[in-house]
């Protein structure tokens, strides 16, 4: 059984290196990236993860853009950011096999692997919270669903603070998660062979 760390101190914490201030309580938070994390592009005007992801350094919630963001431009307190800022890199700014169409700001979502989490995380801009059904992404996350028993990397697509599952044959609406709530993976047998599914633990079940 793989556990996901449990969800977070506030309604599902979502994911990614910006919450690094929670990240030892919390569940859907990402972890730290790597410590030489090398891009193989640059964001080039997109600045969609001001957007979607959460910020406590500049009290930013998810979904909101941040006070210091020229949208379509880049931070305007570049030298001054966080360090949660500064450490943050999308899969699409790391990872080579993803193409243009997968650049944030055109696909509507921010991308971000945790492989210590065990996830992959996609990371709806609240304003377009079904741009991950359409091609070429839907196919591609279904392909990363299929992988995921050699991964070890489930797809949660997150809006807001509520997560869907992604299996190679369908998708599960987790519902929203509470505070103290875990995402639990679990490797099962299905017919297609084995795949990891993931319950939400609920904190109130964990407390009886
Ligand atoms: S989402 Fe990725 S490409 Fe866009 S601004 Fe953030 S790090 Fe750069
Ligand atoms: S401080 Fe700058 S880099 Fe950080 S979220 Fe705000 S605009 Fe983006």
């Amino acid at each position: 059984m793989a556990a996901i760390p449990s969800l977070s101190s506030g309604p599902l914490r979502l994911a990614c290196r910006r919450d690094f201030n929670r990240l030892r309580d919390s569940a859907l938070v990402m972890t730290a990236p790597p410590s030489d994390p090398k891009p193989v592009r640059q964001c080039d005007g997109c600045t969609l993860c001001c957007k979607v992801m959460s910020v406590a350094a500049v009290s930013k919630p998810m979904g909101k853009w941040c006070p210091h963001c020229t949208i379509g431009a880049g931070c305007n307190i570049h030298e001054d950011r966080p360090g949660e800022c500064r450490d943050f890199y999308c899969d699409f700014l790391l990872d080579p096999r993803f193409d243009e169409r997968w650049r944030p700001e055109t696909a509507h979502f921010v991308m971000r692997t945790s492989h210590a989490s065990h996830w992959i995380g996609i990371h709806m801009d609240p304003q377009r919270p079904d741009a991950w059904r359409r091609e070429p992404y839907y196919s591609k996350l279904k392909e990363l669903a299929r992988q995921s028993a050699l991964t070890q990397l489930v797809v949660l697509v997150f809006i807001g603070v509520r997560a869907w599952a992604i299996y190679p044959d369908r998708d599960v609406d987790l519902g929203f998660a509470a505070p103290g709530d875990k995402a639990v993976a679990k490797l099962v047998m299905t017919p297609r062979g084995p795949q990891y599914e993931i319950v939400i633990g609920r904190a109130e079940a964990q407390n009886v």
